[in-house]
């Protein structure tokens, strides 16, 4: 395991996060940016993707964002935190009828509603035309109008916000690493980042579509998509994972979430320890935040009597 040398205060300027080097044997540095702490309540890439939907929303007069997602979604918890800080109104259209009853006891959820979110339960299958200019005019009619971001928050202006988080000091990195979800993220910083500098996506869901998502957006085709640490699938976990990011924490002190950025730098120790990355190497980690969804996890891991992630 590597340990925490050094605090540079990186970009300290344009957005007051942190970059902690971590320095091992193999004479590599691996640096983390820390996009968990440019907004105190809007995390991480999500606030990186909403930032220029928020500025539009706002030039078309709109009063009410609204939006879709799952139960422990933490683009619903920023949109919900980005609709009580910039002045919106939101409506939050949720995957799954039952959890109309169990707001409460859903951190994500009573989040949300603490912001002021509106919440429409629906089931599984209406879920599924959520991209449906059909089923988007009768929410219009049943809730008037509004600016509407798709699940995951991925658009044409979230990837330009995701641009905003390499910045010029960045160049010096050879290697960029960032957790997939959707693709969004990555596809920005694959689009901002430089032609010597190969960036690496670590995919938190199964399946082999994600590359084909990243291609529709991104400009160059220095990225790789690494398929090997989702852990099953996306949200499931096990007792290594947990373990991971507990260990990782007293070590850095840092927190990872274990849906996305924990995932992320399990994977980057094993390809270290695999010897991937060669000797020399200069590694950027882009923590995205997510860190809300600790407590949700959590709350299913004790259901099980699990090891919790500590916080
Ligand atoms: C949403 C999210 C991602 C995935 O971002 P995409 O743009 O959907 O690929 C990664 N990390 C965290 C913490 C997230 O919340």
């Amino acid at each position: 395991m590597n340990t925490l040398i050094a605090n540079l205060n990186f970009n300290a300027k344009e957005i007051k996060n942190q970059s902690f080097v971590l320095e091992n044997s193999n004479s590599f540095k691996l640096f983390i940016k820390r996009e968990d702490e440019i907004h105190p309540v809007i995390s991480g890439n999500k606030y990186r993707k909403l930032k220029f939907n928020i500025k539009t929303a706002r030039k078309e007069d709109k009063t009410t964002l609204l939006t879709f997602g799952g139960a422990f979604s933490n683009h619903i918890a920023a949109v919900a935190a980005a609709g009580s800080t910039y002045g919106f109104k939101t409506i939050g259209i949720i995957r799954g009828e039952e959890l109309a009853n169990e707001i409460n006891k859903n951190a994500t959820l009573k989040y949300a509603k603490a912001c002021g979110m509106h919440f429409k339960f629906i089931s599984r299958t209406a879920y599924r035309n959520k991209k449906n200019t059909n089923f988007i005019a009768a929410l219009k009619n049943e809730f008037g109008d509004f600016y509407c971001i798709p699940e995951g928050g991925t658009n044409n202006l979230a990837i330009e916000g995701c641009k905003e988080i390499l910045t010029e000091a960045d160049s010096s990195f050879n290697y960029i690493c960032v957790p997939v979800g959707t693709g969004g993220t990555i596809a920005g910083i694959i689009n901002s980042s430089q032609p010597h500098q190969k960036v690496l996506g670590f995919s938190a869901l199964k399946g082999d579509f994600l590359k084909e998502d990243i291609c529709k957006f991104a400009k160059q085709d220095n990225w790789e998509l690494i398929t090997d640490y989702h852990f099953g699938g996306y949200a499931k976990i096990n007792n290594e994972l947990i373990t991971f990011i507990n260990t990782f924490k007293a070590d850095n002190n840092i927190q990872l979430d274990p849906i996305y950025t924990g995932k992320m730098l399990y994977g980057i120790q094993d390809m270290i320890n695999k010897n991937y990355f060669p000797k020399g190497s200069k590694i950027l980690v882009i923590h995205t935040g997510g860190l809300q969804g600790i407590a949700g996890m959590n709350a299913k891991l004790k259901q099980k009597n699990l090891p919790l992630i500590t916080i």
